[in-house]
């Protein structure tokens, strides 16, 4: 069965458009996926997925990666539930794994206003890894307030609120398959 990003729009008066399509996520997330197995030929690195956003992006992600590599999951929480950022991260489940002198790529759903990134950069770092890198799918750039490295970019998208794709508004429509744009 194939879905239709537009049948999905016409059904829910709440997601106002369609921002990424499902064909256009499939096709950018590989690129990612080669550029990652580019880049990281020789090593294995471990994918940080930080929940729960992250958790779609990283499940094509990874099918498109042709190197070895790990996953671990880190939960996060830096909104309540709402659409603004309080700017306080809570660490809710950390990585099982010890990240020392390893490669590090942290998986993120979306950079907004770059204070989760920051202080997960921060807090990886002080677990000496080899290197950390960022892999974020959505970037709100002209939402920053702290200035964070994002070395792989999916899109660059406008200050909207959106869900699809893993994203949620109060643990609802992470089941769509493209990333839409929430009524306001
Ligand atoms: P930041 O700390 O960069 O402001 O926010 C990062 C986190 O806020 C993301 O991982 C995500 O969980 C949430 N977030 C930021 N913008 C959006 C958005 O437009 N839609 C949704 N669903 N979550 C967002």
């Amino acid at each position: 069965m194939t879905y239709d990003d537009q049948d999905y729009l016409r059904r829910d008066p709440l997601i106002e458009r369609v921002l990424i399509s499902s064909d256009d996520l499939a096709k950018r997330c590989c690129q990612m996926g080669n550029e990652l197995s580019r880049d990281y030929d020789g090593s294995v690195p471990i994918l940080v997925c930080i929940l729960k956003g992250a958790y779609v992006f990283l499940a094509d992600l990874t099918r498109c990666l042709s190197i070895d590599h790990e996953v671990d999951f880190m939960a996060v929480s830096s909104y309540e539930g709402g659409t603004q950022s309080t700017g306080v991260v809570k660490i809710i489940k950390d990585l099982r794994v010890n990240i020392t002198d390893r490669d590090v790529v942290i998986v993120e759903d979306i950079v907004d206003s770059g204070l989760t990134l920051s202080y997960l950069i921060d807090m990886l770092g002080t677990r000496s890894p080899r290197s950390i890198r960022v892999c974020a799918l959505l970037d709100k750039v002209s939402a920053r307030r702290k200035d964070v490295p994002i070395d792989y970019r999916g899109f660059e998208i406008p200050k909207e609120f959106v869900v699809g794709y893993g994203l949620d508004y109060d643990e609802k429509y992470r089941n769509l398959p493209f990333i839409g744009v929430l009524k306001q």
